[in-house]
């Protein structure tokens, strides 16, 4: 059976790598110029950069793990996050490490407001009484232990050459198009060819429902002779970027000059890309009618974060490939489906 795998990103290569295993004819569209999706990075003066924002890999899925562990070594990277607040520069998720950089114990109101508030406004670009429940009501916290890692996942760590080693070890010997054309897919799919769509479902049903919401994202870049003294510190304030990163840390390098990112949430539009998909308002009353079309839709499986409309970490990503192509594998593969 051939499959026609759209969008290279790590939903798209774990799902072609998936299928070429189980024997089948796979063949991947993919517009940019190169594979791995917003997971890309790429070595620049000595510095691995992220191209499409800081991506740490983390999962208590050991399937997942071992799965991509064909393609990588791991580096033992434990992601730690710094954020600037009223209170001065602290250690989040709130931990009891926190709790001793303040000097006393925060309310989960206190919490809120202090980590939470500014951040959201100018991640969603909607004042915070107006976000959801599902946004407003989650205060993740530490309250009982010491532990100032961002994630607390079983296995965590960076891969030890990059993503783009990494994915380029995953699409070994399956054909990949770069640089094509959004419909190139469509002119060469054949009657009885199997589709994996992993690009916006709207697009893929030519925006019939009107265009689905999403965040983007700015990327203001600086080359700086002084590291960041964090990987990551992010802006609960009034600052128009919502956090600043230093790449080398990532990797582990010691460049004389290091990479420094200063990230401007903003809306989707022609000419930028969708990073965050908009869980509330119109987003999801909008993706339910496509959701609608997508379900009758014979022939295609529609995968990963933009042909869903979900946010995805990147495990959730391969976790759903996994489940959705079942029923096209001859092994079972064990995992939870996000
Ligand atoms: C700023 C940011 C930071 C993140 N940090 C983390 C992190 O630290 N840890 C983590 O686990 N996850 C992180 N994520 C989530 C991670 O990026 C996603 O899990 C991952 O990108 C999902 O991969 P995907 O293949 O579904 O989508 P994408 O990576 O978006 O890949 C889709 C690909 O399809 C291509 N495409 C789209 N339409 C077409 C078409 N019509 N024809 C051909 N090609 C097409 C696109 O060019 C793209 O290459 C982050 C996300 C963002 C936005």
């Amino acid at each position: 059976m051939k499959f026609h795998v759209v969008g290279s990103g790590i939903s798209g290569s774990a799902a072609a790598r998936l299928l070429a295993d189980a024997g089948h004819h796979v063949e991947i569209w993919e517009t940019r110029s190169q594979t791995g999706g917003n997971c890309h990075d790429e070595r620049i003066n000595g510095v691995t950069v992220h191209r499409y924002g800081p991506h740490l890999f983390h999962t208590n899925d050991r399937a997942v793990w071992e799965f991509l562990s064909r393609f990588t070594a791991w580096t033992d990277y434990r992601h730690k996050v710094m954020a600037d607040t009223a209170l001065g520069r602290i250690s989040i998720p709130y931990s009891k490490v926190t709790e001793r950089q303040i000097g006393h114990a925060l309310t989960d109101e206190e919490i809120r407001d202090l980590i939470f508030a500014e951040y959201s406004e100018k991640q969603w670009g909607v004042p915070w009484k107006e976000l959801p429940a599902a946004i407003t009501g989650r205060v993740p916290t530490r309250r009982d232990n010491d532990d100032d890692r961002y994630f607390t996942d079983e296995f965590q760590g960076q891969p030890a050459c990059g993503y783009a080693a990494m994915f380029s070890n995953m699409l070994d010997g399956i054909p990949v198009r770069l640089g094509v054309n959004p419909d190139e897919w469509r002119r060469h799919r054949k009657p009885g060819d199997r589709v994996i769509y992993t690009g916006k479902i709207d697009d893929y049903f030519d925006c019939v429902h009107g265009p689905l919401p999403y965040r983007s994202l700015r990327f203001e870049h600086e080359w700086s002779p002084d590291r960041l003294p964090h990987p990551v510190i992010n802006q609960c304030n009034r600052l128009p970027y919502t956090r600043i990163y230093d790449h080398a840390w990532f990797s582990g390098e010691t460049p004389p000059h290091t990479l420094v990112t200063r990230e401007y949430p903003l809306a989707h539009e022609a000419g930028n890309d969708p990073y965050y998909p908009v869980p509330f308002g119109d987003g999801m009353a909008i993706y339910q009618k496509y959701r609608a079309l997508a379900t009758a839709e014979m022939g295609t499986v529609f995968l990963g974060r933009l042909a869903t409309y979900s946010y995805l970490d990147m495990w959730m990503a391969v976790a759903q490939a996994f489940s959705k192509l079942r029923p096209f594998l001859p092994m079972q593969q064990t995992t939870k489906n996000p």
